[in-house]
């Protein structure tokens, strides 16, 4: 058995679910010693910089960020064909994306805040909401994410329809084709949260998301697959919170991947080992 998995958080609530969320995480990871990552919205640090500033020497801990006002980088265009609403309207949902010059704005203005407020160099975002096949036709925005440091991206989290899960296909890459070879694309695999496996009703595995959890995780092992499993600052207003609600199912699933002898690692990591891969393949 193998298989990795990398826990990655969107930290954008900027209230006191933020400090539940972080309090609580950081007392499940250091428990569990696994890594784990959180990618912040600009205006989530300027209002909530002390609840941060107490885990930024956390060495489990790796901070990426989800733009300024949490701007869609790319347009999306939800369509489940399921016959039910998407997001309590229609069959279908539409979001705009960001133009240009804003995403310019959003990703330069929270590397500042980041860099100003926490001290801290960030080269990992998370795009808000995900998209159909990430970045791989934005050369134009993969160009922002790289003059402003960016190095590994988690981007590609939606399907074909614009909704999830990710097929586990969508393993992480490089940008090479598009001129970026030293960005990586880690993509969310699966779902991007609970409530969107609710949402998307996927009970081939059960009634509950810990069903799911562990038998997708038995497929990241047998295939050695990375798995970006992802969740939300949400509904966690204090610690004791977060360990009644999402805090449950991740340390029973964090519990259930080490059974089945799945690794826990950080993103750079991924990124240095691919990296090291992709030279020896090269010689
Ligand atoms: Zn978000």
């Amino acid at each position: 058995m193998s298989g990795t998995v990398l826990l990655g958080y969107d930290v954008e609530s900027a209230s006191d679910s933020t400090a539940g969320f972080l309090d609580g995480a950081a007392e499940l990871h250091t428990r569990f010693d696994v890594p784990w990552s959180i990618y912040l919205v600009g205006t989530t640090v300027e209002a909530r910089v002390d609840d941060i500033l107490r885990h930024v020497d956390d060495p489990l801990l790796t901070i990426g960020q989800h733009t300024y006002s949490h701007m869609l980088l790319k347009s999306i265009y939800m369509d489940p064909r399921d016959g039910k609403e998407v997001h309590g309207g229609a069959q279908t949902y539409f979001m705009p994306g960001g133009a240009l010059g804003e995403l310019e704005v959003e990703i330069a203005k929270t590397q500042q805040v980041i860099r100003d407020l926490l001290g801290v160099e960030c080269e990992g975002l998370t795009g808000p909401w995900g998209y159909y096949r990430g970045l791989a036709d934005r050369e134009d925005i993969l160009r922002v994410l790289h003059e402003n440091g960016i190095r590994w991206a988690r981007t590609n989290a939606r399907d074909f329809r614009d909704c999830q899960p990710v097929p586990f296909t969508q393993q992480p890459y490089f940008y090479e084709q598009q001129g970026y070879p030293d960005i990586l694309e880690l993509g969310i695999q699966g779902y991007q949260d609970d409530f969107y496996w609710d949402r998307f009703d996927d009970r081939r595995h059960g009634d509950t998301y810990q069903d799911y959890l562990f038998a997708t995780v038995e497929e990241v092992a047998a295939n050695d697959w990375v798995w970006n499993l992802c969740s939300h600052d949400h509904g966690t207003f204090t610690a004791e919170m977060f360990h009644a609600t999402k805090g449950k199912w991740l340390g029973d699933f964090i519990e259930r991947a080490k059974d089945v002898g799945v690794r826990f690692a950080s993103p750079k990591q991924v990124y240095d080992e691919m990296v090291a891969a992709r030279e020896a393949a090269a010689e």
